[in-house]
C-alpha cells in the first residue's frame, strides 16, 4: 500500500517523530518503537517515543496555549474545529488509507471512522455557539444567580487501537470548541493515522491568528508514557479508552492527585432475540455486530441471548450466513472480515476457545485460523458462535475477536438478569416487534447499559448521541448530547445589583 506521506511529518533519523509540541516534530527521549500492520505482520515504520520529561514538556506547552485560546471566543474557536472538518473532508481517503494499514479495517469501515471524525466537528461548530449556561431564580431581591461554563485546561487523551481517529476525534474536537488544549497519547499500535491527525490539526491552525499550534501535542509510546500523561498534575481531565485494566490502573493514578478521568473501558455487548423478533433483521444485524471489524470494536456483539423457540432456527442462519463471509487483506474489493490486530490476540482467541469448550460450549462454527489466500503473517480467523449451557466464567470476559456466544432463555426476566449478569456495561440490543418488551429493555428496570438499541445491533452509534458505558465499562461519555460539559469548568456567580445585603436562608449577621 502506498503510504500517504503528504499527511505525515518527515522522518527523522529514518523513524516517525516520537513527541509532536504543535509544529515542533523530535524523536523523544523514550524507546523507539517498530510497529507492524495487522494484513501482514510487516513494519509500518520505526517511530521515536516521548520520554516522561517529553510529557512534561508537551503539558507544559498545551498548558500556555490553553492560557491563550480559553479568552478567544468561542464561535471563533469553533472557526478552527470548521477547518479542521475541511482537512479531513479533503484528506479522507487517505487517511482511511493509514487506518486500514495500522488497525487492518476495511476501507468501508476506515473511511466511516474518519467520517465520524467529520460529523463530530459539524457537531462540534454547532455546539461553538451553544456552551449554554442557566440563569437561575435567586431567593433574594435584586440579584442574580448564574451558572456559566469556562474552558477547562489541558485534556489527555489516551487511545486504543481499534478507533486510532475517531475517539481522538470525539475528544479533541469537543476539547478544542470548549477551549482546552489537548495533549494525545495514541495507541503503539497506531502512530501514523495521530500523527497525520494532528498534522491536520496544525495545518488548519496555521490559518488563524487566535490559535496556537501547541493546541496539538501527540505523545507517542506505550504504556509508561501514557502512564505519565495520566499522573502529570497539569493535566486536569484525562480521557482513556482502553481495557479495563488500563482503566484501572489510569482511574488510580488520576484519582490519587483528585483529577478527573473520563473512562470508556471495555464491553460484553450483549443481544436479546425474542419470539417475535423479526429474524432476518436479527441476522443482519448479528453478523455486522458480531464479525464486522473483525469482532474488534468495543460495542462488538459478544452474547446472544435468544429464547429457545428461536434459538435453533437463529443459530441455523447465523452459520449459514457466517459461512459466506469474505475474509482476508481488508484491501482486497469485497472482504468484509480483515486481520486481527496481531498473534496475542489470536492466542487470547484460542485459549478463550478452549475455556468456553471446557465449560461445556459446543463450537458451532469458526474458531479456526485462515492461512490460504491471505497474507502470511497476519492472523485471519473464521468468526466462531459457541453455544454455552449457562453464563460461566468465559463468558464474563471481553475477548477482542469474533467470538460470540449464544445463550437460550425462558422467560424475560430470565433473558435480562443474563443481559445484565456481567461486570460490563456498554452496548446492549432487543429484537423484538412486542412494544412491551422493548418498553421494558429500555425503561429504568431494563438493560442496565450506557447503549441500548431496539432492533438494530449493538456496534455503530452515531455521534449525535452521548457514547459510552456503566459498570467497569467506566461510566464516561464521549462525543455527542451534552458530553461537553466534562471538558469545561461550572461557575456559579452571584450579582448582587441592590443597596442592601440580605443573606441567604434568611441568615442574620448585623454588623
Ligand atoms: P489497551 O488497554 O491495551 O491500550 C489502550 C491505550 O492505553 C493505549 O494507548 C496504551 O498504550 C495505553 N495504556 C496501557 N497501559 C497504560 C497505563 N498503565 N497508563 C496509561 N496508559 C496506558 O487497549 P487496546 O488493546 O488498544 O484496545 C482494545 C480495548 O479498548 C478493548 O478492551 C476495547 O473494548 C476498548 N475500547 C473501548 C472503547 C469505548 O469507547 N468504551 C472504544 C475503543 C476500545
Amino acid at each position: 500500500m502506498d503510504l500517504p506521506t503528504n499527511l505525515l511529518p518527515a522522518l527523522i533519523n529514518g523513524a516517525r517523530p516520537g513527541l509532536a509540541i504543535g509544529d515542533a516534530y523530535t524523536l523523544g527521549g523514550g524507546e523507539a518503537f517498530d510497529p507492524c500492520s495487522p494484513i501482514d505482520g510487516a513494519s509500518t515504520g520505526k517511530c521515536g517515543a516521548a520520554a516522561p520529561d517529553d510529557v512534561a514538556a508537551a503539558v507544559s506547552a498545551a498548558h500556555e496555549a490553553f492560557l491563550k485560546w480559553r479568552t478567544v471566543p468561542a464561535p471563533i474557536r469553533g472557526q478552527l474545529v470548521l477547518r479542521i472538518g475541511e482537512m479531513a473532508r479533503q484528506n479522507k481517503a487517505d487517511l482511511a488509507k493509514l487506518i486500514t494499514l495500522e488497525a487492518g479495517k476495511t476501507p468501508s469501515e476506515a473511511e466511516g471512522e474518519v467520517q465520524e471524525w467529520i460529523d463530530v466537528c459539524d457537531f462540534a461548530v454547532g455546539l461553538s455557539r451553544q456552551l449554554y449556561g442557566l440563569t437561575i431564580a435567586s431567593e433574594r431581591p435584586e440579584h442574580q444567580l448564574l451558572e456559566q461554563w469556562h474552558p477547562l485546561g489541558v485534556v489527555g487523551v489516551i487511545s486504543a487501537f481499534n478507533f486510532p481517529c475517531a475517539v481522538w476525534a470525539w475528544n479533541a474536537m469537543i476539547a478544542l470548541v470548549c477551549g482546552d488544549a489537548i495533549v494525545w497519547k495514541p495507541s503503539e499500535q497506531t502512530p501514523l493515522i495521530s500523527l497525520a491527525c494532528h498534522e491536520m490539526v496544525l495545518r488548519a491552525a496555521a490559518t488563524m491568528d487566535e490559535a496556537p499550534a501547541a493546541l496539538s501535542c501527540v505523545v507517542n509510546g506505550g504504556a509508561e508514557t501514557g502512564a505519565a500523561l495520566a499522573a502529570n498534575e497539569g493535566v486536569p481531565l484525562v480521557s482513556a479508552t482502553g481495557s479495563i485494566p488500563m482503566g484501572r490502573k489510569v482511574a488510580t493514578v488520576v484519582g490519587g492527585r483528585l483529577g478527573q478521568s473520563l473512562l470508556e473501558l471495555g464491553g460484553n455487548n450483549a443481544m436479546i432475540v425474542t419470539p417475535s423478533a423479526d429474524l432476518d433483521l436479527a441476522v443482519r444485524g448479528i453478523v455486522f455486530a458480531a464479525v464486522g471489524t473483525a469482532g474488534q470494536r468495543c460495542t462488538s456483539l459478544r452474547r446472544i441471548i435468544a429464547h429457545t423457540s428461536v434459538a435453533d432456527e437463529l443459530v441455523g442462519r447465523l452459520t449459514k450466513a457466517y459461512g459466506t463471509l469474505s475474509i482476508g487483506d481488508p484491501t482486497e474489493e469485497g472482504v468484509l472480515v480483515g486481520p486481527l490486530v496481531n498473534q496475542a490476540a489470536f492466542n487470547k482467541m484460542q485459549t478463550t476457545l478452549a475455556a468456553a469448550a471446557q465449560q461445556g460450549g459446543e463450537v458451532v462454527c469458526g474458531g479456526d485460523r485462515v492461512t490460504a489466500g491471505v497474507p502470511a503473517g497476519g492472523y485471519y480467523v473464521t468468526p466462531a458462535l459457541v453455544r454455552m449451557p449457562a453464563q460461566s466464567e468465559v463468558v464474563l470476559d471481553e475477548t477482542f475477536a469474533p467470538l460470540t456466544y449464544v445463550l437460550t432463555y425462558e422467560t424475560f426476566d430470565e433473558a435480562m438478569m443474563l443481559q445484565n449478569g456481567v461486570p460490563q456495561g456498554l452496548s446492549s440490543a432487543i429484537f423484538t416487534s412486542d412494544v412491551r418488551e422493548a418498553g421494558r429493555f429500555t425503561g429504568p428496570a431494563g438493560s442496565d447499559c450506557g447503549i441500548a438499541n431496539v432492533n438494530i445491533g449493538t456496534s455503530g452509534a452515531e455521534i449525535g448521541g452521548a457514547f459510552g458505558g456503566e459498570k467497569q465499562t467506566g461510566g464516561g461519555r464521549e462525543s455527542g448530547s451534552d458530553s461537553w460539559k466534562q471538558y469545561m469548568r461550572r461557575s456559579t456567580t452571584t450579582v448582587n445589583y441592590g443597596d442592601a445585603l440580605p443573606l441567604a436562608q434568611g441568615v442574620k449577621f448585623d454588623v
